[in-house]
């Protein structure tokens, strides 16, 4: 182990939440050993503000329950306490370990590994050198101590972080058997911080690819959003295409794939995901729905198509177009869980990419009322910069200058009402 004394320097502790300073010294002052550790320390050494903070601690989860009134425990495969401070939620782990050790005898039960090595229960607690081992990557395991403002690093993490290196702890194959979701974190890792992968952590990501398909869908849905709406999904893209792991995520949209690499579906990701870390680089919100919505245009277009040359006879485009949606989300769904929620939403501006095409007039100023117009539009947007079609830049266009006129109209309706409350107000003075 190599401690580091007084890194604390190098850290500043303004750049850490005063709620993870209280939990820190909660812990301590009760005699808990108690120690940032994760993206927080790491985030902290490079000088960068860290997006959330974890701690972890010797206490057991039901110490943690005494000590902490606003404590509630979650999570099946790990425990954790969540100490809430209104929206803050401070994530706090008991040390994690796989040897028995006597004085957690209470809380023991048997690792349990599916047939693919999968652990499926990891509530096994340890020392904190055993839980520096249990992390993913060595510059994620590195723990910072408030009593004597030092780093400890049991797992080289200080010298990768120096280096720049993505290198998962002990042998990379079992550890991605053991939790698949850690190839991703992996390339996420490396795009987020412009790291390079250690090459026997980057070996085997294509051959154990498929392993991604043992995770609940619902998990890889919300490492999705881990991976592209967090700022470097255009990198992290890249790194995904690159390992095999895009095309196994989304299987429907890397089936057009070409070899130059110039599809219109690799154009328009291309798009989507310089556009998202944009949007983050200045502050800007970013929706899910947008990003599915977008990702799986050209997948609906193409089935809409083959669906109304099919049934010409029968079926309008409109209709062929409504049928195909289903097909698409479904087949969108089929890795990754994408909710209820935003599926619907997806529907809607999908309809309204038909209904922009087709409206003028007093019609168009009533679409661009609708609530998911503005959403709708920067798809449209989108498309006519993919596409280079001028009828769409036209429309885009157009539908902006309607958009212009109607935000003129309300601001002036708005001006009128305060002028006539301010004149209301000095008739009553
Ligand atoms: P960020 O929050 O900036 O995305 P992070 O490293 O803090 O990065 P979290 O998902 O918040 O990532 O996880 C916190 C810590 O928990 C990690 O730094 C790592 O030490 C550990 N960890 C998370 N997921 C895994 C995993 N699948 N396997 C092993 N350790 C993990
Ligand atoms: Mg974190």
């Amino acid at each position: 182990m190599i401690m580091i004394p007084h890194i604390a320097k190098t850290i500043s502790r303004k750049n850490i939440s005063k709620n993870a300073l209280k939990v820190l010294y909660r812990l301590n002052k009760a005699g808990y050993e108690a120690y940032l550790v994760g993206g927080g320390v790491r985030d902290l050494l490079l000088g960068q503000k860290p997006k959330d903070f974890d701690i972890t601690t010797n206490a057991t989860p039901e110490q943690m329950i005494r000590l902490f009134r606003n404590c509630r425990l979650v999570g099946r495969r790990f425990i954790l306490a969540h100490i809430v401070f209104g929206s803050e939620i401070i994530e706090v782990a008991t040390f994690r370990g796989d040897n028995l050790i006597e004085e957690y005898k209470d809380h023991y039960k048997k690792l349990q590994f599916n047939n693919n090595g999968m652990l499926l229960n990891d509530n096994i607690f340890g020392k904190i050198e055993d839980d520096a081992y249990r992390r993913d990557i060595t510059i994620n395991s590195l723990y910072y101590s408030m009593t004597d403002l030092s780093v400890r690093d049991y797992v080289g993490g200080l010298s990768d972080l120096k280096k720049g290196i993505i290198r998962l702890i002990g042998d990379p194959e079992t550890r991605y058997r053991e939790d698949p979701v850690r190839m991703l974190r992996v390339t996420r890792f490396a795009a987020k911080l412009n790291m390079s992968i250690a090459p026997e952590t980057a070996e085997p990501i294509p051959r154990l690819a498929l392993l991604l398909h043992n995770i609940p869908p619902s998990r890889l849905f919300e490492e999705s959003l881990k991976l592209f709406q967090t700022g470097y999904s255009y990198l992290t893209y890249c790194k995904l295409c690159e390992y095999k792991l895009f095309q196994l995520l989304f299987p429907t949209l890397a089936n057009n794939f070409t070899i130059g690499g110039d599809s219109i579906i690799e154009r328009m990701l291309i798009q989507i995901f310089k556009n998202t870390d944009n949007r983050i680089k200045n502050h800007m919100r970013v929706n899910p729905v947008f990003l599915f919505a977008a990702m799986f245009w050209y997948p609906q277009l193409k089935s809409a198509d083959i669906i109304a040359q099919k049934n010409s006879n029968s079926l309008t485009y409109y209709d062929a177009f409504l049928i195909a949606i289903n097909s698409t989300l479904e087949e969108a769904c089929q890795v990754l869980a994408i909710p209820k929620r935003i599926t619907a939403l997806v529907k809607d501006i999908w309809k309204l990419q038909l209904y922009m095409s087709s409206i003028y007039g007093k019609k168009a100023k009533k679409l661009i009322l609708h609530p998911k117009f503005r959403v709708a539009y920067d798809l449209l947007i989108l498309r006519a910069k993919v596409e280079k079609n001028p009828e769409l830049i036209k429309l885009s266009k157009n539908l902006n200058q309607h958009q212009t006129s109607l935000l003129k109209q309300k601001s002036t309706i708005i001006t009128k009402i305060s002028n006539t409350t301010f004149l209301c107000g000095n008739n009553i003075i």
